[in-house]
């Protein structure tokens, strides 16, 4: 058992221990070997479960059939997918994760202070992304009139995977805008906590190794402590969603939380940018700002993976070590030598867009071709682009559960720390992690989100 590789769900101290022999080793429950009754059992507990306690999106079966899905509430629910299980993730890397997610949002904090850096960063790419180049001139538009954003708050998220050959923990980006999943994420949690708690005699686990998961109520009340320090109580919260909903009229508006404004299909006309600089000119607490939302670019987190750039913003020698040990290789396509090395070898890496929302990226072949392109077509489209070493982490076997029907795939997982930060001038009032968010999908796929129908939402189980 403990010579097979695949898949494994280690689970707490039983008595199979023995059969592993060795005090420090964990027994490990085989996926193969459950019994097929009792997942279907787990299955229909889960799925019940989830309707219960609101594990569920709308249906988009129902919405094509009768339209009323998703505006009429209670209307065509479908419960989320999720892993049936928790996935086995090992402590020491959770903590570390944990760790460094007060850092990342000082970094944000910091970056975002620094108009010139994040101007002068992106200078190459707003010539040839017309997305970030809008973004870039509300931006402009900002420091020219020396707009300074005292109340800032930041809600983000750090993911990462488990490089398999490495073991170590790589950053795959951080968010800072529309960042996912804190309220259903927390409540997959809770669904795997409750198997545990009614199947861990049969299954050898034990509840405690999922860590409990609050980012849903974290986030509110970081929301909440920013509409105290704006000290209007008429004011209200404003969120921006998609899609064309302009809801602007009437109140004041203490803070907006922008759920949309990520991706260019989020601004169909004139007047959807007209209402983000409006937004911006505005006294109302972002969040993000317009200098949170660049900071949390590809460009940036690529131009941050520099030498001694870190050290710009943060002076703590610990602290810069921490962050810089979860950078994965990240590349400027100005470097010619690793466009070569990308050229050859495309499949260890993979080149991204300034986007955001999951499907932007390019893998394997299809790397190689966009490079040549490039080449052939000249220099300044390189500054669209970053390369970044591709991840591999390991892949086990799961359980997905999806439509109510659960199969068994090989699948590997993204953990999400999620951070919330407010600061009013010179005080921070919140610097936290908040939460998590686990996502697995089948190995088979490149990236694949929860609602583009490859990834289910998961969450952890520490050994
Ligand atoms: P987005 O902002 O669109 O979510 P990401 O950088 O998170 O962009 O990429 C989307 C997905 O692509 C990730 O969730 C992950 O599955 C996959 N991915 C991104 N970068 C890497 C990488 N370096 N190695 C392996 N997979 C990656
Ligand atoms: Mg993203
Ligand atoms: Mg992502």
């Amino acid at each position: 058992n403990s010579a097979r590789k695949t898949p494994t769900l280690k689970c707490g101290r039983t008595a199979q221990m023995e059969i592993e022999g060795g005090s420090d080793s964990k027994p490990i429950l085989d996926l193969h070997s459950l019994d097929d009754n009792l997942v279907q059992k787990m299955v229909y507990d889960a799925l019940v479960w989830s309707s219960l306690h609101g594990l569920v999106v709308g249906d988009r079966n129902v919405q094509l059939i009768v339209q009323r899905s998703g505006t009429v509430p209670g209307v065509g629910m479908v419960h989320a997918p999720f892993a049936l299980l928790p996935t086995v993730f090992p402590e020491n890397q959770w903590k570390l994760a944990c760790e460094v997610a007060p850092i990342f949002n000082e970094l944000v904090d910091r970056v975002s202070l620094d108009g010139k850096f994040l101007q002068e960063s992106l200078s190459r790419t707003k010539k040839v992304d017309a997305f970030t180049s809008r973004l870039l001139d509300i931006h402009s538009k900002m420091l020219e009139i020396n707009k300074k954003e005292e109340i800032r708050l930041g809600l983000h998220r750090s993911d990462y995977m488990l490089d398999e050959k490495t073991k170590l923990l790589l950053q795959i980006e951080l968010n800072t805008i529309s960042t996912s999943f804190p309220g259903l994420g927390s409540v997959v949690s809770e669904l795997h906590r409750s198997l545990l708690k009614n199947y861990g005699e049969h299954l050898g686990c034990d509840v405690n190794c999922t860590p409990s998961n609050d980012a849903a109520n974290r986030f509110s009340e970081a929301l909440a402590k920013a509409w105290i320090e704006y000290n209007n109580p008429k004011a209200v919260i404003m969120v921006v969603v998609q899609p064309e909903e302009r809801n602007m009229g009437g109140h004041a508006i203490a803070v907006i939380y922008f759920r949309a404004g990520y991706a260019p299909t989020d601004y169909p006309s004139e007047a959807e940018w007209r209402a983000r600089l409006l937004m911006e000119h505005s006294s109302a607490i972002k969040c993000p700002s317009i200098s949170y939302h660049l900071t949390g670019t590809k460009k940036i987190q690529q131009e941050l993976a520099k030498p001694n750039v870190l050290e710009k913003f943060i002076d703590n020698k610990e602290d810069i070590a921490k962050l810089r040990k979860c950078f994965a290789g990240l590349w400027s396509l100005d470097d010619a030598d690793i466009v070569d090395t990308a050229i050859e070898k495309p499949h260890l890496f993979v080149m991204k867009p300034q986007r955001e929302g999951g499907g932007n990226n390019i893998y394997g072949d299809d790397v190689r071709e966009a490079l040549l392109r490039l080449r052939k077509d000249g220099k300044e489209q390189n500054a669209a682009y970053i390369l970044m070493q591709r991840i591999f982490p390991t892949d086990s076997a799961t359980f997905l559960v999806r439509d109510g029907s659960c199969h068994k795939d090989h699948a590997v997982s993204e953990l999400g720390i999620y951070g919330a930060y407010l600061r009013n001038k010179d005080k921070v009032i919140v610097n936290e992690r908040s939460g998590y968010l686990m996502r697995t999908k089948v190995s088979s796929s490149n990236e694949g989100g929860v609602a583009a129908g490859f990834a289910v939402l998961d969450s952890l189980y520490l050994t």
